[in-house]
């Protein structure tokens, strides 16, 4: 069977290497975003640079997106004369990647649906280092009559691709991934903190217990960063508010309370207001430090 061909729309941190690593696997892909910039970078690996979204999903099997939130996707996909709904072809498939709302999930997959084009969510963890790798964690939302038509795709861009539900479940499954995350790196934070406070050294914590029940991807990728006071992102805390807010917004509709998660948004929101959003999550640690009175 010839393999699909797809449209990728969104090329930033995420989408740029996503799509590369499609066309490094013999896809024919056609890229667009809204800077020229990310689209010539692409197409110089060997994608088809699009002027427009129309132009990256009328001839596409598959389009892909991957843009920053509920608005954005919305946008892309539902909105004005330039949009996905109005230019792909009917059995089309529209997988979107990107960490949105779940209930907006829902709605762009209903209005999809009408117009006979089928619809996934299907956002990732992993991050730039994994993006490039090709090893995501794909957490899917979708009919199952059609995921192993796009499993093959995913896993290219994926180390795993695991359907989770109906359309909706992925975002669902990305906000439970995000306030376990959220929170573990902020009581990582305060535990490092509170060890060099009471004259322990954190390196030394870190050595101690990351073999033991504590022990954690989080901490792993997170503890050298602290130590290191290295706040380089891989993952800006503006997105994990963003996320958080989402994961806020969908409890209230559940009618659940989220301690968890209100604390951790408050600790990332303050760190916002200090001008410290485009930082990686990581930042957290900062928080405990100034309460502490030290640094790591
Ligand atoms: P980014 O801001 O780097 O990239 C988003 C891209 O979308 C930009 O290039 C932008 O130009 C493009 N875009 C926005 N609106 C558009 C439109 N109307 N038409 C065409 N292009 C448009 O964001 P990112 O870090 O790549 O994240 C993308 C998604 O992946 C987000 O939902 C994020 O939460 C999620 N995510 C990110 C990471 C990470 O570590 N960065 C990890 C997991 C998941």
């Amino acid at each position: 069977m010839s393999k699909p061909t797809i449209g990728f729309i969104g090329l930033g941190i995420m989408g740029k290497p996503m799509a590369k690593n499609l066309v490094k696997a013999g896809y024919d892909v056609t890229v667009f975003d809204l800077k020229q910039a990310s689209i010539d970078e692409v197409a110089a690996e060997g994608a088809k640079g699009a002027s427009s979204i129309t132009e990256a999903s009328k001839d596409a099997d598959i389009i892909i997106t991957m843009v920053p939130n509920s608005p954005h996707v919305k946008q892309v996909v539902l909105e004005g004369d330039d949009c996905v709904i109005k230019a792909a072809k009917k059995g089309a498939i529209v997988v979107d990647m990107s960490s949105i709302a779940p209930l907006v999930s829902k709605e762009v997959g209903e209005k999809l649906n009408e117009k006979g084009i089928i619809f996934f969510d299907a956002p990732v963890s992993g991050g730039e280092p994994k993006a490039i790798d090709g090893t995501l964690s794909i957490m899917v939302g979708g009919p199952e009559a059609y995921f192993e038509t796009i499993k093959p795709v995913l896993m290219v861009m994926g180390a795993s691709a695991v359907l989770v539900g109906e359309v909706g479940s992925g975002n669902t499954t990305k906000l439970a991934n995000q306030i376990i995350v959220a929170c573990n790196i902020a009581a990582l934070g305060e535990a490092l903190v509170l060890a060099k406070k009471a004259g322990v050294d954190p390196q030394k914590v870190f050595e101690a217990i990351r073999g033991g029940l504590a022990g954690s991807t989080v901490m792993e990728a997170k503890a050298p960063m602290m130590i290191a006071q290295n706040f380089k992102p891989g993952f800006r805390i503006d997105l994990h508010v963003k996320d958080l807010n989402n994961v806020v917004e969908t409890a209230e509709k559940l009618d659940m309370p989220v301690a968890c998660t209100d604390l951790a948004l408050a600790m990332l929101k303050e760190l916002q207001a200090q001008d410290c959003g485009s930082l990686d999550h990581s930042a957290l640690v900062k928080i405990s430090e100034k309460a502490a009175g030290i640094e790591l």
